[in-house]
């Protein structure tokens, strides 16, 4: 416990700070937040902020609506940009019922489960450290973003000044006052696309320090007249942006993913979770990438993957082991996309490696070479098979694997299901300029 009660009342009165933000995250990975005068302070400590949870996506339906707001100490945060009225702090919670039992549907309590799994099968901790790339569209004179992009920049390039590149410079300044450790932040290879890593952090952490940065990065980029969005593939023909997730599991001091007594430096226990994210790669997709517009994303030419695979050289598969050993050993998960709730994401990737140790069995061969110009005979003979190409494919194979069905919980799991099909249903509806484009002067 990083911070008591005493703490938290010590630095709301050092700081002066007038307004408290409740934090939590809903089944879709949307923020939701409570604001609440620093007056109801006592009321926050005692756990006894309620909440409508019938109002919120996938939480309950309206007879059983009270829920309660359990402030994390932890996440003790201020923002660093304040508002006219005073300092803002705020606090993640997590959803509790009016009896004080933990909510099986609120994502971060889902994901403490999996993290007890994790320590029941003997480990400490699962280190996560993501990728999260974003765009910067210029905003109109109404403040609605536009598709105009504010620079010309590709991969690391080192543009003149241009908007773009103050603002991330900013983002970063800000994310560090809040007591982030970036380790890098570039431009991406799309024009007007980032790129901000920061430090990894134990499972809960990195789901929260994913919600925090995507409203670091929003509210900066708003203040230089920018729009950021976390859209998987917001203009076609270029690269779209994802959320690669970096994983090691650690026991005590020790990364268990490392074994200096084998050829590559990869332990066995990494081989067996490796096992267990490539069989339930497919499964899982539709938490990794929720939205229709996330399967635009996961087409060949745009780095990134279309096929179950991984390698230990090539950077294009599913799953990568970059080359670091030694505590840096880590796995590369990178079909994810940032619209995924991180909190879901986080618990179905440990889940199923955790089942993959169990399991005890090696993954299929790596592959090194380019899967693009394999056909589908030689994918095959190799035992590579396709991500889900839409959303409705996803569900479906979602429905099929118990494994990742149980990483949620059955509350989760049917809401989260419900979700996804009214969404893919109403797109299903729509008609869209290409269909006009392609139709309706040819027939
Ligand atoms: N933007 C690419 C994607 O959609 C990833 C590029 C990279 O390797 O960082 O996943
Ligand atoms: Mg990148
Ligand atoms: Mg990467």
């Amino acid at each position: 416990q990083k911070y008591t009660e005493q703490d938290i009342r010590q630095m709301v009165q050092d700081n002066q700070v007038e307004f408290l933000r409740l934090m939590f995250t809903d089944i879709n990975g949307i923020i939701k937040n409570v604001e609440v005068p620093i007056d109801q302070l006592d009321k926050v400590l005692a756990n006894k902020v309620t909440l409508d949870g019938s109002s919120i996506d996938g939480f309950v339906r309206i007879e059983e609506s009270d829920m309660l707001l359990y402030p994390d100490l932890n996440t003790w945060l201020i923002f660093p940009w304040g508002s006219e009225h005073g300092k803002v702090a705020r606090l993640i919670c997590d959803i509790h019922m009016a009896d004080g039992t933990e909510f099986a549907g609120d994502p971060r309590n889902n994901l403490r489960r999996i993290v007890r799994e994790m320590q029941d099968a003997g480990f400490t901790s699962f280190n996560i450290g993501p990728e999260p790339e974003f765009f910067l569209f210029k905003m109109d004179d109404k403040g609605q973003p536009t598709l105009n992009l504010n620079d010309n920049g590709g991969y690391f390039d080192f543009e003149p000044v241009d908007l773009g590149e103050n603002c991330r410079r900013d983002i970063v300044l800000e994310l560090e006052k809040m007591g982030f450790e970036v380790e890098a932040s570039h431009h991406e290879v799309a024009p007007g696309q980032h790129e901000i890593d920061f430090k990894y952090a134990d499972a809960i952490e990195a789901a929260d320090n994913i919600q925090t940065f995507k409203v670091v990065v929003k509210t900066v980029a708003r203040k230089h007249g920018l729009h950021a969005t976390f859209m998987p593939k917001p203009l076609e023909g270029i690269n779209g942006s994802g959320m690669h997730v970096n994983m090691s599991l650690f026991k005590n001091k020790d990364n268990v993913f490392y074994d200096q007594n084998t050829k590559n430096g990869l332990s066995q226990t990494s081989m067996y979770f490796l096992a267990g994210l490539l069989d339930h790669a497919i499964g899982m997709t539709a938490i990794n990438n929720p939205t229709v517009n996330s399967y635009k994303r996961l087409v060949p030419g745009f780095e990134a993957p279309v096929y179950v695979a991984w390698s230990g050289k090539n950077r294009s598969p599913l799953i990568r082991v970059p080359s670091a050993r030694g505590a840096g050993t880590r796995l590369e998960m990178r079909s994810v996309d940032p619209t995924a709730n991180p909190y879901l994401t986080i618990a179905a990737i440990l889940h199923s490696g955790l089942e993959g140790i169990k399991a005890a069995q090696l993954p299929v061969a790596p592959v090194n070479r380019n899967i693009y110009t394999m056909d589908e005979t030689e994918r095959h003979q190799n035992k590579i098979y396709d991500l889900p190409a839409t959303l409705h494919n996803a569900i479906q194979a979602l429905k099929q694997d118990d494994v990742v069905r149980k990483s949620m919980g059955e509350h989760l799991y049917k809401s989260f299901i419900d979700s996804r099909e009214l969404e893919w249903a109403a797109y299903c509806q729509t008609v869209s300029q290409w269909e006009r484009d392609q139709y309706l002067k040819r027939f």
